[in-house]
């Protein structure tokens, strides 16, 4: 019996441009993503038949009403599925075990993340033999964050936000994170996009004052540049999070944040220290359910 381990980072949006829907529905993206230390797990045992099976162990609590489902639907059994199919081998089977940390339905890409571990681990496990330049098509067929959570660091995102240009970046950043009790849908804050912002634009682009922070590992720079065109959407749905952004704020965040569609939000802070300052400011005011301290970058998913 053979198994493989792979780590895989959640990732945050240091800024997210949202184009207005297309005919298509899609909505074209530039985004500037970082990998962060906030790692789910994907074993990999492979198995003598051809069924795909999975197991998650969540070392998180779930929001309420989501589930990570734990048939054909998870989308790490989409992801070996989808490889197999490409290796012309669907005869191979696995058994993938998920340690689940990242928030689920947070806007953390926590499904991304597992479906691009199962490919690295798959590949892996049945002798695939492919690089990770050939991985990142399958990636992007599986959904717009996965190529992104192949490579980790910082990268710009286009397209769909699935084509990657890694940033030459300095410095390590202190992250604070704010889940919420309840999970946000992806797509209803789309919806709610596109209601509010019939007439945007149609491509949108990454902010070059956010990129020259990067450049200059300045996080007080950084902290005044990130920015979220989904915003607007995510706080029509749940205005209780601007309390949220508010409190991380006040408490001296060097800048603030909805993570991608929400509704987790997230505070740039100067220091290990002032993280755990801006971590127990946040906790103590009960607008979180949990609240976890993070760095990044980060490289992505990873065989340990
Ligand atoms: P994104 O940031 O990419 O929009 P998200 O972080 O908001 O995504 P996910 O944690 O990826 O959200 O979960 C979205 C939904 O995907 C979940 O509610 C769940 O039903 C489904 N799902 C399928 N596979 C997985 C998986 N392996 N882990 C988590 N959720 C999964």
């Amino acid at each position: 019996m053979s198994r493989v381990t792979v780590r895989v980072p959640a990732k945050v949006n240091l800024s997210l441009g949202v184009g207005r829907a297309r005919a298509d529905g899609y909505h074209s993206l530039a985004t500037v993503y970082q990998a962060v230390d906030l790692h789910d797990e994907v074993r990999a045992t492979d198995r003598d038949d051809d069924e795909v099976t999975v197991t998650v162990h969540a070392e998180i609590d779930l929001p309420e009403g989501t589930a990570v489902p734990v048939g054909d639907d998870n989308i790490a059994v989409r992801a070996a599925k989808l490889l197999r199919e490409h290796l012309g081998r669907p005869d191979l089977g696995a058994d993938l075990s998920i340690r689940k940390v990242i928030p689920v339905a947070g806007g953390m890409a926590g499904g991304s993340a597992d479906a691009a571990a199962a490919l690295v681990g798959c590949n892996e496990l049945w002798g695939g033999g492919l690089s990770r330049l050939e991985l990142e098509p399958l990636a992007a067929e599986l959904g717009s964050d996965v190529p992104f959570l192949l490579h980790g660091g910082n990268a710009i995102g286009g397209g769909r936000g699935e084509t990657i240009s890694p940033i030459l970046a300095r410095g390590s950043y202190h992250w604070v994170f704010a889940t919420a009790g309840e999970g946000l849908s992806t797509a209803a804050v789309y919806a709610e996009f596109d209601r509010l912002n019939p007439h945007g634009v149609l491509e949108p682009e990454v902010p070059d004052a956010l990129l020259n922070a990067l450049r200059a590992g300045d996080a007080h720079a950084l902290g005044r540049s990130l920015s979220n065109d989904l915003t607007d959407a995510a706080l029509s749905l749940r205005p209780e999070l601007a309390d949220t952004l508010k409190v991380g704020l006040e408490a001296g965040a060097l800048g603030a944040l909805i993570s991608g569609s929400g509704p987790t939000t997230l505070f740039l802070a100067a220091s290990e220290q002032h993280g755990l300052d801006l971590a127990m400011a946040l906790a103590s005011t009960g607008t979180a359910a949990d609240v976890i301290q993070s760095r990044g970058p980060v490289t992505g998913a990873r065989l340990i």
